[in-house]
This record gives C-alpha cells, sequence and structure tokens, in this order.
C-alpha cells in the first residue's frame, strides 16, 4: 500500500507522523488520511465525519478502517476520544505532551474547540494558586495541566 502513497495529495502533519512513527508503527495511508483530517479540523469529529471527508478524495476507503484506524491511534495517544452523551464517540488530536499549559473551550453542540492562549492575568494568577495548593495538598509535582470548559459557543447560542 506504501508504494502509491502519494504524499503531495495528502495533506502533511508532521507532528502526527512523529508520533505516529515514535510509537513505532508505520505510516499507513489511513493513518496518514485520518491524521490529515483531524490535523485540519477545528473540533471534535466523529469517525463517520472524518470517513465522508476522507473519501472525498479516496472513495476506496472504508469507514471500518477508518473506524480502526481512530481506535489505534487512541490506544497509542495520538487522539483523544471524548464521549458528548450523544452516543458517538468524537475525535481529537491529543494535545503535545510538551507544552506547559493548554486551554479551551469546547462546544457541546457543534463540538468546536477553541484553543486559547491570550490568557487574561487573573487566570494566570488562578491556576497558579491552583497548582500551588494541589501540590501542596498531594504532594504532586505538577508539570503541566490541560483545561477543558464545556458549554455552548457564540455561533451555537445564536441558533437557539
Ligand atoms: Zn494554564
Ligand atoms: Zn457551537
Amino acid at each position: 500500500m506504501d508504494e502509491n502513497c502519494n504524499r503531495r495529495l495528502i495533506p502533511c502533519c508532521m507532528n502526527l507522523e512523529g508520533g505516529i512513527r515514535n510509537r513505532g508503527l508505520r505510516m499507513t495511508i489511513p493513518r496518514q488520511l485520518v491524521a490529515g483530517v483531524l490535523d485540519t479540523a477545528d473540533g471534535y469529529l466523529s469517525a463517520d465525519e472524518i470517513y465522508t471527508r476522507i473519501r472525498e478524495d479516496y472513495p476506496g476507503i472504508g469507514l471500518a478502517t477508518v473506524y480502526r484506524t481512530l481506535v489505534l491511534l487512541d490506544e497509542m495517544g495520538i487522539v483523544n476520544r471524548y464521549n458528548f452523551g450523544d452516543g458517538c464517540a468524537r475525535f481529537i488530536i491529543a494535545e503535545e505532551q510538551t507544552s506547559e499549559h493548554s486551554h479551551q473551550l469546547v462546544c457541546e453542540k457543534c463540538f468546536k474547540v477553541v484553543k486559547y492562549s491570550d490568557f487574561v492575568k487573573d487566570e494566570l494568577d488562578l491556576f497558579r494558586r491552583v497548582e500551588s495548593v494541589l501540590s501542596e495538598k498531594h504532594g504532586f509535582e505538577i508539570n503541566r495541566h490541560i483545561v477543558q470548559f464545556y458549554g455552548i459557543c457564540p455561533d451555537c447560542k445564536e441558533e437557539k
């Protein structure tokens, strides 16, 4: 399958490719396609949505392959799976293990994710305080954190 791989046609995602190779996995076409779609997504996508996007350019790919690939990437920690309670698993690229902190606003209606880094000073102070209280209480040295706030984005709020 790898011989047919035309890289110029496939969205490039160096981080993911590195992540996949670092875990001793081969970069197959389905892995590359799934990673490519997730890499350019602005939020969580279901296996169905990923499949639909891939199929536009690669009609030969099957939903089962896409699903199997997602399960594998989830097991390897390359993607994160989240269930919003409607019985449909949704996927997103996992956060880089190196970033000190990541803050996200997640819309529970359209599954868009806003990653923001324009912290207000109060917020930074607050999280610093939380970290110091937690590390004292649990004797735990905290290196980084990921914060996710769930709710409704402005676009979805308008639609209501
Ligand atoms: Zn933070
Ligand atoms: Zn929304």
